[in-house]
């Protein structure tokens, strides 16, 4: 369960940096969400200065270092690197892991807490990506940022979600308290909506930023679903994150139904931490599969089997009631069979937050997915002082998309609260746009299951 990529040493990294084009205009710029100026932090990596390039990856892209890690670079940053057609294109995710990493290991501190406050006052609601990167970008523009997070720390999937074998939590909590670092107040254990209204922060703050995340696993809805051995892949998945490994609880033969990154994640988790058979069923041919290729390839090296046109229709009991398997018909030829499981993980899905935005803000524009109907250029809804970033409104994409809607939202508050657009420095001159690759947003996919 070690990170999958070791990190570069000094010298490869040096390496790789010199290999860099520098090209004009560069594609990876406009292929990051979040509009990092790659050949610019390259170059000062091959220049040997480190903290000058982690510099210029966290003022465009506060989670750097956990991008560095999760970020699907293949489809986006590395995807579109001219390289790329004839030569290996350069790991920039390696390279910018490489440059946060060093700053992060000496304590040294690229990104100074402004000295003077606007005064105005700002609700985030998650603490997730979006919130955090929306937080930073209104601490560095000078506005009181306070972000509230139901869990008992903050970081939402990245610090829970995302496959372990990519990234520690600790990663992600080192970039909690480097958003702490800039002035942001995060209190934690606060559930907006039970804890706090919506109407309270409306009145008590100047705008609200809205990015409570996904919610959890939806079911099957089968026979025999609910009893023991079936659980949320999310929520195995949590257990690794926050649990001493060898007191996770793995099968002997599990099971994951799905066919997005998640079951693949499960699945290949799964078989890391020990399973003897890791088996992923998916209803439609593995073409179908929103996971990414090299997700899918990763599970395949980690021995998993994959078994596709599965459409569950029962799960297996025996007489006291444990689970013994999963009754599968094959869509194609309609046969019917059994696959032996003693832990059958669900990750077929998370539902949208619909019930509790309207619950929040009941006059909330809510779109035809359940999601917050947003301006994705500036993170406007419908309401005036409500924006909204992330997985919320997007419907579920990647880290990177979250960080890039947070951060352009917080500069639009900005220029709601001043009448003055966010300083140029703030914006890469180069600034990229959302611009998601075919077949982004995978990791929740909005088909359901059994369609
Ligand atoms: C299993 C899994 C693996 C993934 N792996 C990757 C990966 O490898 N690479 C990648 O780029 N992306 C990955 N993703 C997607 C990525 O994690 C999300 O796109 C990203 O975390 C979205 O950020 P967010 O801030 O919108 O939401 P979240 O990360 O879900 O954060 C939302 C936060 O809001 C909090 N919250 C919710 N309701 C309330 C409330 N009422 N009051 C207070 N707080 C509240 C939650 O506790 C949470 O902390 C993965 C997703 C999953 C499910
Ligand atoms: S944040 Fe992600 S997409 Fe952007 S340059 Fe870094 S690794 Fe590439």
């Amino acid at each position: 369960m070690e990170e999958i990529h070791a990190p570069l040493s000094d010298q490869a990294a040096l390496a790789e940096s010199q290999r860099c084009l520098y090209c004009y205009d560069a594609p990876c710029i406009h292929a990051c969400p979040t509009g990092i100026d790659v050949p610019t932090f390259i170059k000062k990596i091959a220049t040997g200065e480190v903290a000058s390039a982690a510099k210029t990856i966290l003022t465009a892209n506060i989670l750097g270092a956990s991008c560095a890690r999760v970020c699907p670079t293949e489809v986006l940053c590395e995807g579109a690197c001219v390289l790329g057609h004839d030569h290996e294109p350069i790991p920039i995710g390696l390279l910018q892991r490489h440059a946060t990493d060093f700053v992060t290991a000496h304590g040294i501190s690229v990104l100074k807490r402004p000295t003077e406050k606007s005064g105005f006052r700002v609700a985030i609601i998650g603490g997730g990506p979006a919130g955090l990167g929306c937080a930073a970008e209104l601490a560095q523009l000078g506005h009181h940022a306070v972000i509230f997070e139901k869990e008992s720390n903050a970081g939402g999937l990245n610090t829970r979600g995302v496959a372990y074998y990519k990234m520690k939590p600790r990663v992600s909590l080192d970039e909690v308290r480097l958003v702490e670092s800039l002035g942001v107040e995060i209190q934690t254990g606060v559930n907006v909506g039970e804890d706090l209204t919506g109407e309270e922060l409306l009145s008590e703050y100047d705008a609200v930023f809205v990015a409570i995340g996904l919610g959890s696993e939806s079911h099957l809805g089968i026979a025999s679903e609910y009893g023991p051995g079936v659980r949320s892949a999310l929520d195995f998945i949590r257990d690794i994150h926050e649990m001493p490994l060898e007191e996770v609880e793995i099968g002997k033969s599990v099971l994951v139904i799905g066919g997005g990154n998640t079951a693949i994640d499960a699945v290949s988790q799964a078989k890391r931490l020990g399973a003897p058979s890791a088996t992923l069923a998916y209803r439609r041919k593995e073409v179908d599969m929103s996971a990414y290729t090299f997700e899918v390839a990763l599970a395949r090296a980690a021995e998993c089997r994959m078994v596709f046109e599965a459409k569950p229709v029962e799960v297996v009991r025996d007489v006291e009631g444990n689970l013994a398997g999963v009754k599968f018909i094959h869509s194609s030829s309609g046969k019917e069979w059994i696959e032996p499981c003693d832990q059958l993980l669900l990750a077929i899905g998370q539902p949208k937050q619909d019930s509790l935005l309207k619950k929040l803000f009941p006059a909330l524009e809510i779109d035809a997915r359940g999601c917050v109907t947003t301006d994705p250029l500036t993170g406007r809804t419908s309401l005036p002082k409500i924006f909204s970033g992330g997985d919320c409104a997007n419907g579920g994409k990647e880290v990177v998309n979250a960080v890039g809607e947070g951060k352009k939202a917080a500069m639009e508050i900005h220029r709601m609260l001043t009448g003055k657009p966010a300083t140029p420095t703030k914006q890469s001159s180069r600034q990229g746009i959302t611009r998601p690759p075919s077949g982004a947003g995978l990791w929740n996919p909005i088909r359901p299951p059994n369609h």
